[in-house]
């Protein structure tokens, strides 16, 4: 007969194999009965065992539900690249890679537009190729991620320290 498996036993398989999910609540008591998770963004879900300790890079189902259902659009969807003035006195200006039904203009505010100045634009009939196209560049970017201001009234995330245009050869 299998000896049963522990708490601590279970705790140590799950993280080795799924370590981006936080397992502070999580209860195991058989392997029959569901455990409750939290992934890196906070979702709480429940999953039986199995799963979390046999199978690597388990994912949220909360977060997999949010961008098949956000994400992607039907309608014509622009990939635009930025370069923003700052404050900042060491980064004169900074990059935002982003996506929008929308024009640039309608995207921001006309305070913010005084300080953008748009560098590129790509337009896709659908959202799918331009929000894979915005991950691939997002990723090419990280390690250049720029956080010291905010220099736009809203819409600070994913801004990058170096230009990307010039950087990814898109000029
Ligand atoms: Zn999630």
């Amino acid at each position: 007969m299998a000896k049963r498996l522990t708490q601590e036993e279970f705790l140590k398989q799950a993280k080795e194999t799924n370590p981006q999910f936080d397992y502070s609540e999580t209860v195991f008591k058989n392997t029959r009965t569901k455990v409750k998770v939290k992934c890196e963004k906070g979702h709480e879900f429940e999953t039986l065992p199995k799963p979390l300790q046999k199978t690597n890079g388990r994912t949220c189902p909360i977060c997999n539900k949010r961008s098949q259902t956000s994400s992607y659009s039907d309608e014509p969807t622009e990939l635009y690249f930025l370069q923003i003035r700052t404050d900042d006195p060491e980064f004169k200006y900074v990059y935002k890679v982003g996506i929008t039904k929308e024009t640039v203009q309608e995207r921001f505010t006309a305070e913010d537009m005084t300080r953008i100045k748009i560098l590129r634009q790509f337009k896709f009939q659908t959202g799918k190729p331009a929000h894979d196209f915005e991950k691939e560049i997002h990723k090419a970017l990280s390690e250049y991620k720029y956080g010291r201001s905010k220099p736009l009234s809203y819409g600070n995330t994913e801004l990058f320290s170096e230009n990307p245009v010039e950087l990814l050869g898109l000029g």
